[in-house]
């Protein structure tokens, strides 16, 4: 640890690394190579860095993500009951159907899990990089459900309102991200030089713009269908020194790694969790900005 650890009050939002591998192969994927040697990953060690962190920051909000969180439903249920019901819980998936599980199978795991979701965020892509199940799943899901679309290769309006159209059906609110290793502290809120938000403008009524340090959020309609453009920085913390001199590493992202060892950031930074009970808490800086 190079300085003491700050975040936002009721604590950093962890994520979970699913020690399950998708089949998929995302050109833009920066997970994919840890799912290569599964040799260490252990559910019993994620298990137990989410009762100790949870213990600590009892409000916080999870994410599991991977790989593919619903590879294993079994698993994955473990996971969800060690999460009490003071956390926000969302789940990043392609909602596989694969050879042990029908869409069937998902549906009913998801649906009897209502009450333990905050919402499942779908990879769905302009291109076809996803193995991906029949859209009418949408319909049956009783949990909240948005669509995650990376903008990679081309992206012209058209085809992105094409896409926005293929889920109104369901009225699921549809996130374009954009490619975050492209994203830097200087160009996070540079309106002048980004197409992707100059072409979404030209399609879709802009409604509000929040964002922090760290990442930023353009929000749209189409009709009464919600879209968001997501820009992130490529790394989550963020070293500042307040008015007294002193500092310290803002931390916006905790990771539990596919062996249940913490890390601080995206980048391979591992974290002490005793360091971590020190952090200093401020205000969420998430804020309206139009
Ligand atoms: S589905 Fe997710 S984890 Fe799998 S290759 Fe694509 S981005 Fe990576």
């Amino acid at each position: 640890m190079s300085n003491p650890y700050k975040t936002r009050d009721g604590g950093a939002t962890v994520t979970v690394f699913a020690p399950y591998d998708c089949g998929n192969h995302c050109p833009f994927c920066v997970n994919k190579e840890e799912y290569a040697d599964t040799s260490g990953f252990s559910l019993e060690k994620i298990l137990e860095s989410i009762r100790q962190i949870e213990a600590f920051t009892p409000r916080c909000d999870f994410v599991f993500t991977g790989g593919e969180p619903l590879a294993n439903l079994e698993s994955l249920q473990r996971m969800l009951d060690a999460v009490p019901s003071t956390h926000r819980v969302f789940i990043n998936t392609t909602l596989p159907v694969m050879n042990e599980y029908s869409e069937d199978d998902v549906v009913g795991f998801l649906n009897a899990n209502q009450s333990k979701i905050t919402c499942i965020n779908v990879s769905r892509h302009l291109y076809k990089f996803v193995e991906e199940g029949n859209d009418e799943i949408f319909g049956k899901l009783l949990v909240p459900t948005r669509v995650n679309c990376v903008l990679f290769y081309n992206h012209a309006p058209e085809r992105m309102l094409e896409f926005v159209r293929r889920f109104a059906p369901w009225n699921v609110p549809i996130q374009f991200r954009a490619d975050y290793t492209k994203t830097t502290p200087e160009n996070l809120y540079d309106e002048s030089e980004d197409e992707i938000l100059r072409d979404l403008r030209s399609i879709l009524k802009p409604t509000l713009l929040e964002g922090c340090r760290i990442r930023c959020n353009y929000e749209f309609l189409d009709g009464e269908h919600k879209i968001s453009y997501h820009k992130t920085l490529p790394y989550s913390t963020i070293t500042e020194t307040d008015a007294d001199g002193k500092t310290y590493d803002i931390l916006y992202d905790v990771l539990i790694k596919q062996n249940g060892d913490f890390h601080s950031d995206w980048t391979g930074v591992p974290m002490d969790l005793e360091d971590y009970k020190k952090v200093v808490f401020e205000p969420y800086d998430l804020h309206r900005i139009f």
